[in-house]
């Protein structure tokens, strides 16, 4: 009489049973690794300005193509033409096995600190290396490791794809006490990326 309910919630059930059922696994990160370079926001629409009245898309102008050409092994990648999930893919297309999206935090003038941003705990790892690295090279406050939020699209799309990553968040660029200026992350960052090329096993 109800073979039509348990049907439907045998349906149910099988359906969401196959989509949770097992975690996606990350490929490990190799000794050498491609390191993708997503720049946060585009040109149509590029994200908080600054102190200096820079947005975000700007301020990546003048750090990752000048990563990109002073490091192995990696490549910038840009939203432009393209969504979210558009931009990761094409890293994911490269070959990445690191993926990183940069962006500047902003509120309300006063907050400081660094975060970085995770959708799923297997991408703890990279975040925690990211973030420890900078806190230690810039003295910056630590806002932790965040989950979900805002960078759920670009570091969901980076799990699915089964490939490591995070969204990065250096500073508070409308806070004229924790701004950093672009050559200085710039440094932090072809310091960070030759360490990951050098790195042992
Ligand atoms: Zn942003």
């Amino acid at each position: 009489m109800f073979g039509w309910i348990k049907r439907l919630f045998k349906k149910i059930f099988h359906a969401d049973h196959s989509d949770h059922s097992r975690p996606i696994e990350s490929k490990p990160i190799p000794n050498k690794p491609k390191i993708a370079l997503v720049r946060g926001h585009k040109r149509s629409a590029p994200g908080a300005l600054n102190i200096h009245g820079v947005s975000e898309y700007d301020y990546y102008s003048e750090i990752l193509p000048q990563v990109f050409e002073r490091t192995e092994n990696t490549r910038e990648f840009l939203r432009d033409g393209t969504t979210i999930e558009g931009a990761i893919q094409d890293a994911v297309n490269w070959g990445a096995d690191i993926i990183i999206e940069f962006h500047c935090d902003a509120y309300n003038g006063s907050v400081n600190g660094s975060s970085t941003w995770i959708y799923d705990e297997s991408q703890r790892a990279i975040a925690s290396d990211l973030l420890v690295d900078w806190l230690n090279f810039s003295g910056k406050s630590n806002r932790g490791v965040k989950k979900g939020g805002r960078a759920t699209t670009s570091t969901r799309a980076m799990y699915r794809n089964g490939v490591q990553g995070c969204l990065f968040e250096p500073f508070f660029g409308d806070n004229a006490n924790d701004y950093v200026p672009p050559q200085v992350l710039q440094i932090f960052l072809i310091d960070w990326i030759n360490e990951k090329q050098s790195a042992k096993a």
